[in-house]
Parts: structure tokens; sequence; C-alpha cells
């Protein structure tokens, strides 16, 4: 289902852009981009595109299409961030949790029965 806030378009070639250098900038741009629009609209509700956008993901996984896979999984990235700073979370920091390893076992390849947060 289209949203309103986010179109789905088909991403820019690659290369049309020049790339982010790491999540902490990705994070700000989507803040710059739709902070204010996602602030209007409250955290509940911005959850709920969140929610779609992970529901059109799997569609596109289903489907198998590249194109529509680069397209859902980078919005599904952008809600995520919006969902973040709302929140107050690093997009950064968090992914840092993850550095060394899996944060349970500090393995890599993780050697924990599941995955974490992954029960
Ligand atoms: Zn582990």
């Amino acid at each position: 289902m289209p949203e309103p806030d986010r179109p789905e378009d088909a991403l820019p070639p690659r290369g049309a852009l020049p790339p982010h250098r790491g999540l902490a900038e990705f994070q700000a741009v989507i803040e710059a981009i739709y902070g204010e629009k996602d602030r209007a609209r409250g955290l509940e509700g911005t959850y709920m595109w969140f929610a779609e956008e992970v529901g059109e993901l799997a569609r596109a996984l289903r489907r198998g299409d590249p194109e529509n896979l680069r397209v859902e999984v980078s919005d599904v990235l952008a809600w995520l961030s919006t969902l973040a700073s709302m929140a107050g979370v690093d997009l950064e920091e968090a992914a840092r949790r993850y550095a060394e390893g899996c944060p349970r076992c500090d393995g890599t390849p993780c050697a924990c029965d599941r995955g974490p947060g992954r029960a």
C-alpha cells in the first residue's frame, strides 16, 4: 500500500547521490527530511507506518524482485531510523552493540543456540 510521506518510487541510480558515511549521518538526514512530520504524527502513528513497511518488506522478500527489495529495505531502515530518533536512540550507537560480535556470546559467528533478540 502506498504511504504518504515516503514515495515508493525506485531508488535513484547507484552513485547518483553521495553515499551516507555511516548510520549517524543517515539518521541525521532522515531526521532533516521527515523529523517535523514524524513529530506531528507522533510515536504511535509512526510505529504503525513502520509496521506497515515491514509488511511490505515481507511481500518483497516473497516476490524476490531485487529492485523492490532495495526499496523496501531502504524504507524499513528509514522508518526504523525515525523511530530511533523519536525515542532518543542513537542508531550508530545501537549498531555498535554488535561491533564485536554477538552481544551475548561475543562470537563471530554467533555460537548461541539462538541469536540475540531472536528468541
Ligand atoms: Zn551468540
